[in-house]
C-alpha cells in the first residue's frame, strides 16, 4: 500500500477502515446490551471524535442525547504538550444521569482525566469513557472509566478517521501511522 504524505511528515497505513467499522459495531452492540432501559448522554470531544462518534451512534437502537464538547491540550504537533486547557460546551444538566464520554484517542490520559473530573462536579450516575484508539505504554495513570476501546495501539503517532497532523487528515477514511520514530514527552 502506498504511503501518504501530510505537511512534512510521512505516514503509512495502519486501520483501515472496513476493520474500524467492524469494530464499532461491536462497540455499538456491546452498548446497546450494556445500557438497555437507560437512556445515556453521549458526550463526543471535537474535534478528533467526529468520524467516530457518528459511525457509533448509527449503531445504537437505545435511547440517548447527543451533546460535544471541545479540548484544547493538543496544538497540532507530534505528541500531546502535556496542558490541559478549558473545556467548552460542557452540558450543565448531567446530575443522575449516566455519561459516555467519546474520544478519538487516549494517549497520556491527561485529557479524560480532567474531562471526567469536570463533569464528576455535576455528579451524574456514571461516567464511562469510549476511545476508538488507546495506547496503553503512554498511559501515566489508570482511567478506571475506560470501559469501551476500539483498538490498543503502540506508541506511535496517527492519523485519520477523526485525528489530525497539524489540522490535516481528519477526513482520511483510514488510519495510517508516521514512518518516523516519534519520541513523545512524557511530562
Ligand atoms: P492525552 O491527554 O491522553 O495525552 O491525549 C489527548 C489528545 O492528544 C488526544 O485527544 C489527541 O487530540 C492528541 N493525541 C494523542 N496522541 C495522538 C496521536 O497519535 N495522533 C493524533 N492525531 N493526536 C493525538
Amino acid at each position: 500500500m502506498n504511503n501518504i504524505q501530510i505537511a512534512d511528515k510521512e505516514f503509512e497505513i495502519f486501520l483501515e477502515h472496513e476493520n474500524i467499522n467492524k469494530r464499532t459495531r461491536l462497540l455499538g452492540i456491546q452498548i446497546n446490551v450494556d445500557y438497555e432501559d437507560r437512556c445515556p448522554v453521549f458526550i463526543g470531544v471535537l474535534n478528533g471524535s467526529i468520524l467516530f462518534i457518528s459511525d457509533l451512534l448509527k449503531e445504537l437502537d437505545i435511547s440517548c442525547e447527543v451533546e460535544f464538547i471541545k479540548m484544547s491540550s493538543y496544538e497540532g504537533g507530534l505528541a500531546s504538550t502535556g496542558t490541559v486547557k478549558e473545556i467548552f460546551g460542557l452540558p450543565q444538566n448531567l446530575h443522575n444521569r449516566d455519561v459516555i464520554i467519546v474520544e478519538d484517542i487516549v494517549d497520556t490520559g491527561r485529557t479524560i482525566k480532567h474531562i471526567i473530573e469536570k463533569l464528576r462536579e455535576q455528579e451524574p450516575s456514571s461516567i464511562k469513557v469510549c476511545s476508538l484508539l488507546f495506547k496503553p505504554s503512554a498511559l501515566l495513570e489508570p482511567v478506571k472509566e475506560l470501559e469501551y476501546v476500539g483498538f490498543e495501539i503502540p506508541n506511535d503517532f496517527v492519523v485519520g478517521f477523526g485525528l489530525d497532523y497539524n489540522g490535516l487528515g481528519r477526513n482520511l477514511k483510514d488510519i495510517y501511522r508516521a514512518t518516523d520514530t516519534v519520541t513523545l514527552p512524557q511530562s
